[in-house]
């Protein structure tokens, strides 16, 4: 079996956004410590064995919440996976202690950039602060700054992907996502991603389902957008698991779509390691794991 990627759970359900269609949890107030999760260091060599012999090429570090918030664990697992030297080394983020925590992330950066990180994937709703602080820090007067943040990253020499989710009243049309890769363009950021929210069937959080229900996007909507990108960008290549990759105007698209799943297919996209050792294929079905 073939996989694309290796997606490492990194920090634990804390994080220091609010997006009201995530049940991540609220990290505590300012100055509290928080204890950083254990993580089964025996399985994550497995894991490491399995994705370096079934061909992977990219690391992904993701988490419930935000990782960056356990900045020693990120270190902790570059370090442990560097003799496998897998080419892409990325993390998924949503900028917030990065950009507003220069004393302190700087330095970690540098350090994961020498221990072989490539990418700063940093999660948006939309090219507008204001936008984007109604949805990651409602609590808060400002929204990072997403320009000075990726023109950092870039000094560091690390690459930058902006993933932007797609939702009703943020970027929901051909003219906003246009103007979303102006932005990128702009910013000189190296990738871009957009991915429709789904409509939830989850009905656990009925603060979050009731927001995602109305913020999602039409499969009208949607077919809008991804007939613009066939006829208006160049097709540079299909991933294994559906996305469409797009130069618009020379600026790197890539129109993603979630929880896909592909049973008879050779190439799987996801290998998935959580902290306890569970090893897993699909993020949505607890049965399709391995260890
Ligand atoms: S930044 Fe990510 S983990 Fe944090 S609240 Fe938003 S969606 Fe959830």
């Amino acid at each position: 079996m073939q996989f694309q990627t290796l997606s490492v759970l990194a920090g634990s359900e804390a994080c220091n956004a609010r997006c009201p269609f995530c049940v991540s949890k609220m990290t505590p107030p300012n100055g509290i410590k928080l204890k950083e999760p254990e993580v089964n260091w025996r399985n994550f060599r497995k894991a490491c064995i399995l994705a370096h012999r079934s061909g992977v090429s990219t690391v992904m570090f993701t988490g419930k919440g935000e990782p960056t918030l356990f900045p020693n664990q990120i270190t902790k697992y570059l370090r442990r996976m560097q003799e496998f030297e897998f080419p892409m080394i990325e993390l998924q983020t949503n900028g917030i202690t990065l950009a507003d925590l220069p004393e302190e992330y700087d330095s970690y950066l540098r350090e994961w950039y020498e221990l072989g990180m490539t990418t700063i994937a940093v999660s948006v709703v939309h090219y507008n602060p204001e936008q984007n602080r109604r949805v990651y820090l409602p609590y808060k007067k400002a929204y990072i700054n997403l320009p000075e943040l990726i023109r950092k990253l870039h000094r560091l020499n690390l690459s930058v992907r902006l993933t932007c989710v797609l939702l009703r009243g943020f970027i929901d049309s051909v003219p906003r996502l246009e103007e979303l890769a102006a932005f990128a363009r702009d910013n000189k950021v190296e990738q871009l991603t957009v991915t429709p929210v789904n409509k939830p069937e989850d009905i656990r959080d009925t603060a979050v389902w009731n927001w995602t229900n109305q913020h999602h996007i039409s499969p009208e909507q949607v077919a809008e957008i991804a007939k613009f990108l066939k006829e208006k960008a160049s097709h540079l290549r299909t991933l294994a698991h559906g996305a469409e990759v797009y130069d618009l105007n020379g600026q790197n698209i890539c129109l993603n779509h979630c929880l896909d799943v592909r049973p008879n297919s050779k190439e799987m996209r996801n290998l998935i390691f959580f902290p306890d050792g569970h090893l897993r294929y699909y993020w949505q079905y607890p049965g399709a794991i391995l260890l």
